[in-house]
């Protein structure tokens, strides 16, 4: 009876993925010198000063900020048609095997089309 599936995104998950999304977005399309510079600083040293109270998704956006820099095209690109799924009613499914992805997954990769296991059986793949 313990047959553990992610529950299903209810639409408050939805809004808050919805969120990290057109904030990446923007940052992606917008202002990238910007976001190196945070990224950098973030990395570097620590200034008290430069911290913004009332973000508490900080450590969230300093690693999803590196993660996004390897190839800001092909970020934005994803982010554009995770945007489009949730409007669609099919974010958060797995391509692969069409379980829900889970949401810490999503949380650190919102733009994931796969769950972690599919991902790892396509890279495998070399696909
Ligand atoms: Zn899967």
């Amino acid at each position: 009876m313990a047959t553990k599936k992610p529950a299903k995104l209810s639409p408050k998950d939805l809004e808050e993925f919805k969120a990290l999304l057109q904030k990446a977005k923007a940052i992606l399309s917008g202002n990238l010198s910007q976001l190196e510079e945070e990224a950098f600083s973030q990395n570097g040293n620590v200034d008290a000063a430069e911290s913004r109270p009332g973000d508490s998704a900080d450590g969230y956006y300093q690693e999803f900020n590196l993660q996004l820099l390897e190839n800001e095209e092909e970020a934005l690109a994803q982010i554009l048609e995770a945007l489009e799924r949730i409007e669609q009613g099919t974010y958060g499914k797995c391509e692969g095997c069409e379980q829900t992805i889970n949401k810490e997954r999503l949380r650190a990769v919102p733009h994931a089309r796969m769950c972690i296991d599919c991902q790892r059986l396509a890279e495998r793949r070399g696909y």
